[in-house]
């Protein structure tokens, strides 16, 4: 393969498109006759700016982000959005939120350091294998909000249908499936994510918030913490990720450049099914999630023991492929299949799986 890259199947940080790096590259000693990287750029310099307003006009035009959303570049990656919604959102001091794994427990305990959680659905019973139907929710009247993890990387579920939030604004944590599918944002209230999973280098979160939701009556919260002074200072309140920003710009190009969304989401759908197909033909191995609610980015699975589990990552590394070893809560494998993945990683990495089984079989 070219530069002797390999097949990398990590969670995140993760896989980038090889166009975007060859680019970068290309720009580090000497960014477009300014005789400077972007890494040594003052993020009020006009070339700056320039990077920064087209990255947010990329991504308005990606995801069609109607004119009454502020996107922000926050730092503090998703972890400190755990903390910001509940402190912003919280008018009330109470919200609903839907429990499907490690990521959406973080975001609980951290809001419940500011008001009541409502767990309002879990699927904890069966080790977040699956999506809780949330059509018909006890949704208090006076709930600030109501919170998904719509994709959960550990787990690999997603959520294939919003709730019926009965009215109340829907906040969601998208971080590992951020742009690989189209999304209305004006369903939600607000939509968040680190960018290392699906989009970029780590060390950068994108919000991207209604309006009316950005509070001017929190005097008392630190400013940093407040969304209306990143979206008064157009995320440049302080120094904001210039690199992450930058990055993340091309990649919002780039996709733009393979037909957007709808082209991505055809994409990522007919990796998964492969991957999907066959374990589903599989005699040894198996996915872990309900059918309905699997996930396109995050694919776990398992043989029937721990041992073998464990030979097949083996297996699979010394083959080349990397970063394959499930996380410890559901062990097995997962192999994480984002944006950037091309088929052919994920149609090499079936064939050294069937090799594996038919060696064993
Ligand atoms: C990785 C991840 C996070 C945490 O992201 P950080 O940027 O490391 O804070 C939160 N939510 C989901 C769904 C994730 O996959």
């Amino acid at each position: 393969m070219k530069y002797d890259r390999i097949y990398n199947f990590s969670a995140g940080p993760a896989i980038m498109p090889e166009e975007v790096l060859e680019e970068v590259r290309d720009e580090v000693m000497n960014y477009r006759g300014s005789g400077m990287s972007v890494m040594e750029m003052s993020h009020r310099s006009k070339m700056f700016i320039q990077i920064a307003e087209e990255a947010e006009a990329d991504l308005r035009e990606l995801m069609g982000i109607p004119d009454n959303y502020k996107v922000l570049f926050i730092q503090g990656g998703a972890t400190l959005q755990f903390s910001m919604i509940p402190m912003n959102l919280m008018k009330n001091g109470k919200a609903v939120y839907i429990e499907t794994g490690a990521w959406s427990k973080k975001a609980i305990a951290e809001a419940k350091k500011v008001g009541e959680v409502i767990v309002a659905a879990s699927s904890a019973d069966k080790n977040y294998s699956y999506i809780p139907d949330c059509s018909d929710l006890d949704i208090p009247e006076d709930a600030d909000y109501v919170y998904i993890c719509e994709n959960e990387t550990i787990h690999g579920s997603t959520f294939n249908q919003l709730p019926n939030t009965k009215g109340h604004i829907l906040v969601s944590d998208q971080s590992s499936m951020f742009l690989s599918r189209l999304c209305n944002v004006a369903d939600y209230g607000m939509i968040y994510g680190g960018v290392q999973k699906n989009i970029g280098p780590a060390g950068l979160a994108i919000v991207i918030i209604r309006e009316d939701l950005i509070r001017d009556d929190l005097k008392s919260l630190p400013a940093y913490l407040q969304y209306k002074s990143h979206a008064d200072a157009d995320s440049m309140y302080n120094t904001p990720n210039c690199w992450g920003i930058y990055v993340c710009g091309k990649v919002f190009k780039y996709l733009k450049s393979i037909g957007g969304l709808e082209a991505m989401y055809q994409r990522n759908l007919d990796k998964a099914n492969l991957l999907y197909n066959f374990l589903d033909s599989s005699k040894i191995f198996r996915s872990t999630v309900a059918p309905a609610d699997r996930s396109l980015m995050n694919v776990p699975f398992v043989t029937e023991s721990k041992e073998l589990d464990a030979e097949v990552v083996a297996y699979t590394k010394a083959a080349g492929f990397e970063n394959l070893k499930g996380h410890r809560s559901v062990g097995g494998l997962r192999a994480s299949i984002y944006n950037a993945m091309p088929a052919e990683g994920v149609a090499a990495l079936v064939d050294c799986l069937k090799r594996f089984e038919a060696e064993r079989g």
